[in-house]
């Protein structure tokens, strides 16, 4: 589903992000990337949606490569993956609902959210994604009315309407509490085993990611120091 070949991305002022990683994540698997504040989380997350560009190597997205495509190509690739973001990038004055729909631009161009022409199995599927995240009530509540934590949902029921297969998910806790962190965090895993939905979830703190029993990879300094199950990660990774 996911595979980086010699992945390197030195930043223009010369820090190295990412220092020669090779990576396979499989479709349907659930996983958790650790490491310190600087590690590279975020710029392994960014460099598989081409948020930004890579220096050397190839990510390959379902056999084809990120890395090289242009265009409409890219656009159709990129559809396939939704983005979580620690802050949530949600539009806060408009209602919960459009901000769903968002999720839906790459399947029909700006045009329709400029005018709010929603086809109807679009509405209906906004709707199918509040539920599945338990916000059914909220869809014409302004965003920025939320909790934080669902707030949060609000953004995970963007990447379901947008029907993606795959969800990466950066520091998506970070700025929650910890009875909210773990509702959102279950909310991942029981999407990731209901729809198979391959997950990638950046987390500061391994305590967290033992919960999930999953596989982890850890970071440090932009290279990956372990990969395996989380039951074999020590405190140091
Ligand atoms: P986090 O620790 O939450 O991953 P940072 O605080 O390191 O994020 O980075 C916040 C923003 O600043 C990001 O957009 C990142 O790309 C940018 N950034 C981080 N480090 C540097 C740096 N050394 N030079 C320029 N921009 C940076
Ligand atoms: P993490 O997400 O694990 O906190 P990042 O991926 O944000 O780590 O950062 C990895 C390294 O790249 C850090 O040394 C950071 O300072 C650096 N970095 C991140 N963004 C930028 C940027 N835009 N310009 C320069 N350096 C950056």
């Amino acid at each position: 589903m996911i595979q980086f070949n010699q992945v390197k991305k030195v930043y223009p002022n010369g820090t190295v992000g990412l220092d020669n990683i090779n990576l396979t994540i499989h479709p349907g698997e659930f996983v958790i990337i650790v490491g310190l504040s600087g590690a590279g989380k975020s710029t392994l997350l960014r460099a598989m949606n081409r948020l930004h560009e890579i220096s050397e190597g190839e990510i390959l997205i379902d056999g084809k490569s990120i890395t090289k495509a242009k265009g409409a190509d890219l656009r159709r690739i990129r559809r396939d993956i939704g983005m979580i973001f620690q802050n949530f990038n949600l539009v806060k004055r408009v209602s919960v609902l459009r901000n769903v729909l968002s999720g839906r631009v790459g399947y029909h161009g700006t045009f329709r959210t400029l005018f709010g022409l929603w086809p109807k199995r679009d509405i209906e599927l906004a709707h199918d994604a509040l539920r599945r995240v338990n916000i059914p009530d909220k869809a014409y509540v302004r965003a920025d009315q939320l909790s934080g934590g669902q707030q949060q949902r609000v953004s995970i029921a963007r990447a379901l309407a947008q029907e993606a297969k795959i969800i990466l998910a950066d520091e998506p806790v970070a700025s929650l509490d910890p009875l909210t962190t773990v509702q959102v965090m279950d909310d991942l895993k029981r999407i990731n085993q209901e729809l198979g939905i391959t997950t990638i979830v950046n987390l500061h703190f391994l305590d967290l990611a033992r919960k999930y029993g999953t596989r982890i990879i850890g970071l440090r300094a932009g290279k990956v120091v372990f990969d395996g199950p989380v039951e074999e990660a020590t405190d140091e990774v």
